[in-house]
């Protein structure tokens, strides 16, 4: 193979807001691809109809041009292996299931969720590793053909070797083995004739002649699946690389609930996107101390995916933030300085709207600062005494607005004005109260003081992951001031 051929894809599901992890994966593989000159292919996979968003597309889109990463194929430029959108290569897949089907690699499985459910709770009880207990193995033609005329429509399974083990070299871990007995008969295609992640994600490989997968290390037992679906499929399969789980501070898996994860959140912050990709690169690349700063061509030339830094991959914030302040040192001149402030805060039109906002609300612009500043800000300064003078909202019951509203705001399809008071309005139904009620507390939590801009619209400028974590550190303020007084209060 001449580097030439050298593809490699980012095959992120647009269900969230992009993840720092996405960032990392993605750098990964757009180094991989510089450094051997070959191609990065974006895919959109989008199987799972009911979490996947255009809205969710499009910030993938922009976060990765944000941090400066192009692709030479995607939905959104097209190439000769499209489309790149699963949801648009529906029709691709069934053959490929037929064919596992045919030489009797897979079939067809009719047991049903609730029986998986008691299947599960049983084999636990045994103290034993939940798994399909292969019943559909197990039925003969004429009782698969009777149960479909009854109208019943099957899974399809793969078929997993008996015994034995998966072994194979990780470009990240080295030799890998994995025993069969701890791989399941995964489901390949659902019942609904949508492929499973695993099925539309080798055959698109394949397909797009990827030649190296890079992805997270959560992802390195489903490897020995895929492996199994290229032999099945008589394919050659891709090298295999994968990469050590971004982990916080405290080693923990990075989780939004306990820290922010989403890119928007530290472009919001005013993270430059060079630092940002300088301190993920650095996760790849072996350095010396004082040898840190680095822009995106400086990454790739250094880069060499044989010698992948071992220190794992911790997300240091207090790094971050010590490289970014380095990047507006030493890389920006003043006029690039003045300059990418301005665009920071003209970003999502916040200050200009900010300020619109506030036309009505103020007597003198020196007013404007404290009423609009907390648009620009990280940290608004909550404490649990910021909750103390909310008119009949008791800090318990403030609390008890933030934390409901909390994950509603998190399952929100769209963030705009329209889709906050909607989703306000049903969290407060729900606490048998009305949306007035609601917003004082929420009113602090998002902006610091009691007196500001008006909530929906400030949300919507803010952005969600800023709101979002901006209400955890409301909650969390709150939680410890009223576990404090309940101890002082058994003293
Ligand atoms: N769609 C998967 C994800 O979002 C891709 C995993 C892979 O790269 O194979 O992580």
């Amino acid at each position: 193979m001449t580097n030439k051929d050298v593809r490699v894809r980012l095959a992120p599901s647009p269900t969230g807001e992009p993840h720092i992890g996405t960032a990392y994966t993605a750098l990964y593989n757009y180094l991989f691809a510089k450094k051997m000159g070959g191609e990065l292919i974006l895919r959109i996979e989008d199987t799972d109809a009911t979490r996947s968003k255009p809205e969710f597309e499009q910030t993938v889109y922009d976060s990765l041009r944000w941090m400066g990463l192009d692709w030479s194929e995607g939905p959104d430029v097209g190439g000769d292996y499209g489309p790149y959108r699963q949801s648009e290569r529906k029709h691709i897949y069934g053959q490929y299931v037929d064919q596992l089907l045919e030489a009797g690699h897979a079939f067809k499985c009719f047991t049903t969720q609730e029986e998986l459910e008691e299947m599960r709770a049983f084999q636990i009880s045994q103290g034993k590793t939940p798994r399909y207990n292969g019943a559909g193995l197990r039925l003969t033609p004429e009782e698969i053909a009777e149960r479909e005329a009854r109208g019943e429509v099957p899974v399809i399974r793969m078929k997993i070797p008996t015994e034995g083990s998966c072994k194979y070299v990780d470009g990240g871990y080295g030799e890998v083995e994995i025993p069969w007995d701890a791989v399941d008969m995964q489901v390949i295609q659902k019942s609904d004739g949508m492929p499973t992640y695993h099925m539309a994600n080798v055959v698109d490989d394949h397909l797009m002649k990827i030649t190296h997968v890079a992805r997270g290390e959560e992802w390195i037992s489903s490897t020995p699946k895929h492996i199994l679906l290229y032999q099945y499929l008589g394919w050659e399969a891709p090298e295999f690389t994968h990469l050590p789980l971004m982990r916080g501070a405290d080693k923990s898996k990075l989780s939004k609930r306990k820290n922010p994860t989403s890119m928007s959140y530290y472009a919001g912050l005013g993270h430059l996107p060079e630092a940002l990709t300088n301190f993920l690169g650095l996760f790849f690349i072996q350095i010396s101390e004082g040898d840190e700063l680095m822009d995106l061509d400086e990454l790739v030339e250094r880069f060499d995916p044989d010698k992948l830094s071992k220190a794992g991959a911790v997300f240091d914030v207090q790094k971050l933030d010590w490289l970014n302040a380095r990047w507006l040192r030493e890389k920006l001149t003043p006029e690039e300085f003045l300059a990418r402030v301005l665009e920071w805060a003209s970003e999502n039109d916040k200050l200009k709207e900010g300020l619109l906002l506030a036309q009505t609300r103020i007597q003198t612009f020196s007013e404007l600062p404290d009423l609009a500043g907390f648009l620009l800000k990280g940290d608004v300064g909550v404490t649990a005494e910021s909750f103390a003078n909310i008119k009949k909202n008791p800090p318990e019951k403030c609390l008890e607005v933030i934390d409901a509203v909390r994950p509603a705001l998190d399952d929100m399809d769209d963030w705009n004005r329209e889709s906050i008071e909607e989703t306000l309005r049903v969290v407060a139904e729900g606490l048998e109260t009305k949306l007035g009620k609601l917003t004082p507390p929420l009113f602090v939590a998002v902006s610091g003081s009691p007196r500001s801009l008006p909530l929906f619209d400030a949300m919507v400028l803010l952005g969600r992951a800023m709101v979002r974590q901006r209400l955890k550190v409301a909650s969390d303020a709150l939680h410890a001031s009223l576990d404090t007084s309940d101890q002082s209060q058994d003293a």
